[in-house]
């Protein structure tokens, strides 16, 4: 049997990718991905989102709110988060914090992204989550929380690695994409090489973050297929055999979304 895969963070839902899904659902069965965990960015693409977990039984759905759509909210959004959550086989996001934009809403991040987290505790739900340029105020809300009841992920992961031990230590996994492959990618191989093996996740972020893949040119939409790529390339970068890194990164997948398979 071949290798097996889990692509722990993707958006299915999105239009670029949507309407080719049987195919590209094929392609990723064939290229060994049993699970993709599809997250939704916003209330307007959760319908969609259960949709695909139901036709599909290895898409995974996830229900949350990205940071970089709040303008979207609807004023009823914590009821029908709940009500999506409550109804469905599903984990928590994309939900988090990026200070990447100066004027960004940090106020309203830092709320929406709390109400994430206490639905997770309270839930026991795993949680999908994004952090860009806010590390300080995550690592603060981590420890007035505590360690996460259910284990949550950090999706592509982009801090520094010094903070790895303490993430983990709040019961996180850390994920990886193609970010890792890209030739400048120094602190994405640090932080590699600083993610203990039970803690090692991959992921395509589909349909963003195309991998760079000798001789593929970039300017393509992502899909789940390409893990296998992104793994080898990976592998390589963190020292490790591909079969033994591809071997770590299912197995932890499997007891992140534990709560969620079938
Ligand atoms: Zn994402």
């Amino acid at each position: 049997m071949g290798l097996l895969f889990v692509d722990s963070h993707c958006h299915l839902h999105d239009e670029r990718v949507f309407p080719d899904m049987q195919q590209l659902v094929a392609r990723a069965r064939k290229a060994g991905v049993r699970t993709m965990v599809s997250c939704a960015t916003m209330e307007e693409n959760f319908d969609r989102t259960a949709g695909l977990a139901a036709s599909y039984g290895e898409i995974l759905p996830c229900f949350g709110i990205h940071p970089w759509f709040l303008d979207s909210l609807s004023c009823d959004w914590q009821q029908r988060l709940e009500t999506f959550l409550t109804a469905h086989r599903s984990g928590i996001g994309e939900t988090g914090l990026d200070f990447m934009d100066k004027k960004a809403n940090r106020d309203l991040q830092i709320r929406v992204f709390s109400h994430h987290l206490k639905l997770a505790m309270d839930l026991e739900r795993p949680i999908n989550i994004h952090i860009r340029k806010a590390w300080d105020t995550f690592i603060h809300l981590l420890k007035k929380m505590g360690p996460l009841k259910t284990p949550g992920l950090i999706h592509s992961f982009s801090g520094s690695a010094d903070m790895i031990p303490l993430l983990e230590k709040y019961n996180l996994y850390i994920s990886f994409s193609g970010s890792v492959t890209r030739p400048n990618a120094k602190k994405g191989v640090k932080a590699l090489g600083a993610v203990s093996r039970t803690r090692l996740i991959l992921e395509t972020d589909t349909p963003d973050l195309y991998p760079s893949i000798p001789g593929v040119l970039e300017n393509k939409r992502n899909e789940p297929k390409n893990l296998p790529a992104i793994a080898q390339i990976a592998a390589q970068r963190a020292n490790m055999g591909y079969e033994e890194f591809v071997n770590h990164a299912y197995t932890n997948s499997l007891i992140l979304f534990k709560t969620l398979l079938p």
